[in-house]
Parts: C-alpha cells; sequence; structure tokens
C-alpha cells in the first residue's frame, strides 16, 4: 500500500512538469500556416473601432487599438495620437471583440452508420476526427482558446496542440480534455469502459501524465467512480467537468465536480425511476420539464451550484437543433460540410420538423424554454455561465460557426448582446484561470481577439460578419481559412 501512494505521489509530479500551458508562448509560423496569415505580428493600430472588450460594459465608441507583438498595448480614443512607429489600419464600421473561449468544442464528427431518412442507423457509432477541418473553423469564426471537453483520439488532440503551438499547424489554442470517462453503456465505442473507482483513478493519473489540460466525465459512472475521478483530478491541479446521467447535478456537487455540461438539460434528479448510479430513461428531460425558474426546486438547484463554485457550460445550439423549425443552416454553413454530412443534416432537419405540434415535439421545445430560463436564473445569482455549440450529431452544428449561434442564442434567452459575450469570452477564460491573460481587450493583455463589421452590440447577427482574427498579435484572414475547408467537415 506504501508503494502504491509513492508512485502515485511520483506520477503526479511528472504530470505536472509534462502538460503544455493552454497558451503556449508565440512561436515562428511554418510554412502551412503562412498563407493564412493576414498581418503578422507587429505594432499595429487600428483607428475608428468599436470596441466591446467582454467584460459585459458598454462598447467604447471611436476608438483606437494598440497591438504590439503579442501584447495588446493600448486601448485608447481615436482622437488621442498613435504613438510612432505603428502602421495604422481603418477600422471605421468595425467592432473587436475578444477571441471566444469555446467550452465544449470538439475536434470530430459523429458518424451514424448507414443513416437514413428516417433516422435509423446501425450500430456502433463511430467518431473520425476533424483534425482538418475543425481548428481552422474554429480560428476562422473568432474563437482563439477552447477546450476540447471529451477526446476520442487524445494522442491525436495532443500531437495537434503540440503542432499548432510550435506554429506547424493553424489552429486556436487548446485545453485538451481526457477520453471521456465511461462506464458501460457508452454511446460510442472509441472509448476505455470504466470498471472501478480504482480503475477511474488509474485512467485520470495515465492521461494526467500524457499531458491533457481537464477531465470529462460521460454518462454511465457511479457515484463511486466520478468521486474517484474527481478526487484523482484534482490532486493532480486539473479540472473535471461533465456530461452527467447516472449521477445526478446535486451528487456531482458533493463529490465536488467543477463543471456541469449542457445547461440545466441533463440533471436526472427528478427523472421518474431515476435509480442510484444508473441513467434513466429520460436523461433529464423530465427533470427539466419540472424544474420551471424559479420554482423550489430549481432555487434549491441553483443555490448549491454556486454555493459550491460549480461554473455551468451553456451549448444551445445542439439542443436547439431538436426544438422543431429551428433556424436552418445558411450557404456559407452548409458550405463546409461534407455531401454525407450534408444529408445528415437535412435527414435530422425534416424529422425534426415532423414532430412540430407533437406532444414529443411541445415537450422538447417546452424544456428547451426551461432551460433558458435557468441559465438566465443561475446567472443572476452570481454562477459562472461559460459557452460552447457542441459540434456533434448531425452536421447542424459546425465548429466555430456554432459558437457564433450560440451567442445569438444567448441574446434570444434574454442576455443582452454584451453579456452574451461575456459569457462566450471572459467567463471561460475565468474558470480556466486565464483572465489575467485572454478572455477581455485591455492593454497587457494577450492580443487574442477579433474584427467584425457591424455592430453585435447593436445587432448580435454580426458576429457572423468575421474579417481578421487575431491570436498571439498575429493576423488571420477567416476567409481564406473558410475556403481551405470547403466541402470538408464530416470528412477529415
Ligand atoms: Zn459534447
Amino acid at each position: 500500500m506504501r508503494l502504491r501512494l509513492l508512485a502515485t505521489g511520483a506520477l503526479a509530479i511528472a504530470s505536472l512538469a509534462s502538460a503544455a500551458p493552454v497558451l503556449a508562448p508565440p512561436a515562428e509560423l511554418g510554412p502551412d500556416v503562412q498563407p493564412f496569415v493576414h498581418l503578422p505580428s507587429g505594432r499595429t493600430a487600428i483607428t475608428h473601432l468599436r470596441i466591446i472588450d467582454g467584460t459585459g460594459a458598454a462598447p467604447m465608441e471611436d476608438a483606437t487599438l494598440l497591438l504590439d507583438g503579442p501584447k495588446i498595448t493600448g486601448v485608447q480614443a481615436a482622437s488621442a495620437a498613435v504613438p510612432a512607429g505603428y502602421r495604422v489600419i481603418d477600422g471605421t464600421g468595425e467592432t473587436a471583440m475578444p477571441g471566444i473561449v469555446g467550452m465544449h468544442n470538439h475536434l470530430y464528427y459523429l458518424q451514424r452508420p448507414n443513416l437514413d431518412a428516417a433516422g435509423h442507423f446501425e450500430q456502433p457509432i463511430i467518431i473520425p476526427q476533424m483534425t482538418f477541418s475543425a481548428p481552422r473553423l474554429y480560428l476562422a469564426n473568432g474563437v482563439t482558446t477552447m477546450r476540447t471537453t471529451g477526446s476520442v483520439e487524445p494522442y491525436t488532440d495532443l500531437s495537434l496542440k503540440r503542432e499548432i503551438d510550435a506554429g506547424h499547424l493553424v489552429g486556436p489554442h487548446l485545453d485538451v480534455t481526457s477520453p471521456y470517462l465511461e462506464g458501460p453503456g457508452a454511446f460510442f465505442i472509441q472509448n476505455h469502459q470504466i470498471a472501478s473507482p480504482n480503475d477511474a483513478r488509474k485512467e485520470v493519473a495515465f492521461w494526467a501524465d500524457m499531458g491533457v489540460n481537464s477531465f470529462k466525465a460521460y454518462m454511465h459512472l457511479t457515484r463511486a467512480e466520478l468521486g474517484a475521478a474527481i478526487d484523482e483530478a484534482h490532486k493532480h491541479h486539473l479540472k473535471l467537468t461533465g456530461h452527467l446521467c447516472s449521477v445526478t447535478y446535486p451528487e456531482a456537487v458533493a463529490l465536488g465536480i467543477d463543471n456541469l455540461e449542457h445547461g440545466f438539460f441533463v440533471n436526472t434528479q427528478l427523472d421518474p425511476g431515476k435509480k442510484p448510479d444508473q441513467c434513466s430513461d429520460g436523461t433529464g428531460t423530465p427533470t427539466l420539464l419540472k424544474m420551471t425558474p424559479g420554482s423550489p426546486e430549481a432555487n434549491a438547484l441553483i443555490k448549491l451550484l454556486v454555493d459550491h463554485h460549480v461554473a455551468i457550460t451553456s451549448t444551445l445550439p445542439v439542443f436547439a437543433q431538436s426544438v422543431p423549425m429551428h433556424e436552418p443552416l445558411q450557404a456559407r454553413q452548409m458550405d463546409v460540410l461534407s455531401p454525407e454530412a450534408k444529408e445528415a443534416y437535412l435527414y435530422s432537419r425534416n424529422l425534426v420538423a415532423s414532430r412540430a405540434g407533437t406532444t414529443r415535439g411541445n415537450e422538447f421545445t417546452q424544456a428547451y424554454k426551461n432551460d433558458l430560463g435557468l441559465e438566465r436564473q443561475f446567472v443572476a445569482a452570481g454562477g459562472l455561465l461559460m459557452a460552447g455549440p457542441d459540434p456533434t450529431g448531425n452536421g447542424g452544428v459546425i465548429p466555430g460557426f456554432g459558437d457564433q449561434r450560440e451567442i445569438e442564442l444567448l441574446v434570444e434567452a434574454g442576455f443582452s448582446p454584451v453579456e452574451a459575450i461575456r459569457i462566450a469570452t471572459l467567463n471561460g477564460a475565468t474558470y480556466l484561470a486565464l483572465a489575467d491573460r485572454i478572455g477581455s481587450i485591455a492593454p497587457g493583455k494577450d492580443a487574442d481577439l477579433f474584427i467584425v463589421k457591424g455592430n453585435p452590440a447593436a445587432n448580435i447577427n454580426d458576429i457572423e460578419n468575421v474579417i481578421i482574427v487575431f491570436k498571439d498579435g498575429v493576423a488571420y484572414d477567416s476567409a481564406k481559412l473558410l475556403k481551405s475547408v470547403r466541402g470538408r467537415f464530416g470528412e477529415y
């Protein structure tokens, strides 16, 4: 026993040495990145710009933003003199926002083999990696930092991070999450099946040692397994989030979880027939239908979450897919899908549309509405709400485009545009303990931000009009990145 403890201690020390930081020091950019660079890092002044700083404050109008290498060096009125040595770019009619910190942003697609128009498919569900298209889609759409929030090929994701950080591949800063920590009954086949609390501990210790930045628990763990995983992750000074089902939100809070995924959609505490340590048939929808915003159950849960500093990740785009007559993809979004992903998206869209007016359709629409109210109530109570699209399922949720859609849906939920932007930027940075570097626009912070045409503070859909994205002060050309992945998402 003593030897085992010593061995665990040694692992912890090794992992601290091997985990690469989420924000690596900027590297020289290689030949595969250079074609997407609009402007290298240097001294740049963008004048007559509107700045939404990410804190939730009202935008600053007619400002000058000063960038020097990888840092923001100044935010000043456009009437003030630009210091010597800065190249000047006119930003009239444009808005700068902090780079999106995507907190539920996968690097894969999800294949349902032999999917047909009726929604039938064969097992096993398998998950091809989008290691080529996803990083480009994220960066092109303003995501400069993202958490993978459940990895299927963790070696691939860790290698991708290493190659991006080294300047060999183009993409955002990555927080690489562990493989899904999952027991028997997994949704897809590509993960280890945890069989005991000790097994959970071993898997967490192994991936901490391999250099992951965070952990993700999934739907079929026992309380003892989840508790062991949380404890082991914390021993390695790493955080753990979960898309839960077998463990309810209050149980997970008691076990010390740091973050819960999918808003209030997957809390099973009031699901009929819920047995301890087992996922319920309703996977949380019955609980959400009962837990109307402001109800005693909702108030108690939100107080518990806020008191224990448990963050919540809002992933509205993936749930909006199940609301009949949700907004269709735009042509520019359809353009990046592979033919197979387009077909899967259209099949799913037709199926969900056919549920309009049915009990199932109405119930889901009501559950979605309850979630929006609970997310607002959570923020009003002081909870840390973060954002991510969860690009899974059919082609309806796409990396990057989905991050913008999440912000738009937060505004539809009742947040003001600048509040919604804060949720998708500074709040994620705060959770990652990186708010001194990223998540808002201020002198001394990293030059991770993007420029859009228009005014998202007045019309949130203007966040779609991305022109350039700065990461570590290097300006990337959004249109060129998008062009490079036409027809590829769903393929590789
Ligand atoms: Zn997910």
